[in-house]
């Protein structure tokens, strides 16, 4: 059931950005580069609502324990609240605060009518049983039922969380409202109105971002070497995309390590982590190389696809690559940030290259409050026009105002929220 959830690297505190201080800074910086009303960044620095709740659970013992749930409510002016809820024992407030700011950019960069939200349990998933989870669960979506639906807020899977947890929030929620409301959640099971393709979304849009930057900087994908660190949904769909497109894909990893092979892996015969978690290293290649090593590559496309906060101020510098497209949340730290611009390495922002899981959400959800049932196609074509879109407007930000890839993104994103805001107006 549950897969079991990326893990933040064990670095010293004051290499990691939290989430919540990552996205103030990057909403200021942003901030600087758009003719927007202060009162409208100053109100986009704090979220609506960040609601906390104790989740009573009856442990297979017998006993009972009491967790701690949180749902974050960011910003919801052009749209329902949208973002996961993740099972992992350092989900806190704040933590919740920061990702649901995310979620709101994400939204807006991709346009679409959703702001941002983030919740979760603080609890280790690994040590529920699949009775203990699915209870844990409807009772999280008991307490969250005021705040959430369809056109509240919209939850989806996760770290530690996955099709079948959104089941059980969704039949909990329906069975209370006395009526069945698939649009309460995205990503569940197709057959109960979750959309085909959803699962493979942010690897592919991820794949999409990848394509693009190869071309915009005038490169043939199938002259292109990309090295993928996280061989998980997201890395391995993006890496087997890539590799169907031409692309020569040279190094995979997963929390083990890396293999390598200068003339290319076969993508598709190596497990990903829900297949066979961590069977990286159990393949053959040529070459080993370790987890971090793999992020040093002299590879013409880098993608970060495990977890947040792998590219610090400490190796910025030795990356060989010549692109880094963000499959991962938050891989690169404001500190790395900089350096790789002083250096002149294009970074695609996560905001953008990982979007296709929500805007595969959205589909879902516009499906969900249809009735109908997308063909795994039409979500594929419409995925890939919405990626079109979004690069594009970014694009226009780059090749205009000279920004880098993360500071068009966030312009584009922060000037949609702003002219809705303001076009709203503040009440009373
Ligand atoms: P996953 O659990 O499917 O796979 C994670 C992979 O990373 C595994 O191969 C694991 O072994 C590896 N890994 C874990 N810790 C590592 C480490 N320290 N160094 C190297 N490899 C490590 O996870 P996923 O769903 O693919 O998510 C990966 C990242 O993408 C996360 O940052 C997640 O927040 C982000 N993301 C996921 C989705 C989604 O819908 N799956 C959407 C957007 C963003």
């Amino acid at each position: 059931m549950t897969t079991p959830s990326p893990e933040t690297e064990s670095k010293s505190e004051d290499e990691l950005d939290s989430a919540l201080v990552t996205a103030r800074r990057q909403l200021e910086r942003a901030a600087t580069h758009v003719d927007v009303d202060p009162g409208v960044v100053e109100r986009l620095k704090h979220p609506t609502r960040v609601q906390q709740v104790s989740v009573p659970l009856e442990r297979e013992d017998g006993s009972v324990e009491v967790f701690t749930g949180y749902r974050a409510q960011h910003d919801d002016v052009r749209g329902p609240y949208k973002g996961g809820l993740r099972y992992h024992p350092e989900v806190s407030a704040e933590e919740c605060t920061g990702l649901s700011m995310w979620m709101t950019w994400k939204c807006a960069v991709m346009d679409l009518p959703f702001g941002g939200g983030k919740g979760g349990i603080a609890v280790d998933p690994k040590s529920l049983s699949e009775d203990e989870t699915e209870r844990l669960t409807r009772r999280f979506a008991e307490e969250l039922r005021d705040a959430v639906g369809p056109t509240k807020d919209v939850p989806a899977p996760d770290m530690g969380t996955d099709a079948q947890t959104m089941a059980w929030f969704m039949d909990a929620y329906s069975m209370q409202q006395g009526e069945t409301i698939p649009g309460v959640v995205t990503g569940k099971p197709p057959v109960i109105g979750g959309s085909y393709g959803r699962e493979e979304a942010p690897g592919r849009s991820t794949a999409i971002a990848a394509r693009e930057a190869i071309q915009y900087y005038d490169r043939e994908v199938s002259a292109t070497t990309v090295a993928v660190q996280g061989f998980g949904s997201v890395g391995a769909n993006a890496a087997r995309l890539l590799e169907d497109w031409g692309a020569t894909v040279v190094a995979v990893s997963d929390v083990n390590g890396a293999i390598y092979d200068p003339d290319g892996l076969d993508t598709h015969a190596i497990p990903t982590h829900e297949e066979e978690p961590e069977a990286v290293l159990e393949q053959d290649a040529p070459e080993t190389l370790g987890n971090e090593d793999i992020l040093e590559l002299d590879v013409d496309v880098l993608i970060p696809a495990a977890v947040g906060n792998v590219i610090t101020a400490e190796n910025a510098d030795a990356i060989e690559a010549d692109i880094v497209v963000e499959g991962a949340n938050g891989p690169t730290t404001f500190a790395a940030d900089t350096i790789l611009e002083e250096r002149g390495v294009p970074v695609i922002p996560d905001i953008l290259a990982n979007a296709g899981g929500v805007t595969v959400s959205y589909f879902e959800w516009l499906q969900d409050i249809n009735r109908r049932q997308w063909s795994l196609e039409r979500v594929n074509e419409e995925l890939e026009e919405h990626m079109l879109d979004a690069w594009d407007d970014v694009r226009e930000e780059v090749d205009a105002a000279g920004l880098t890839w993360r500071d068009a993104a966030y312009v584009v994103a922060l000037s949609r929220i702003a002219e809705a805001k303001e076009t709203r107006g503040l009440w009373p």
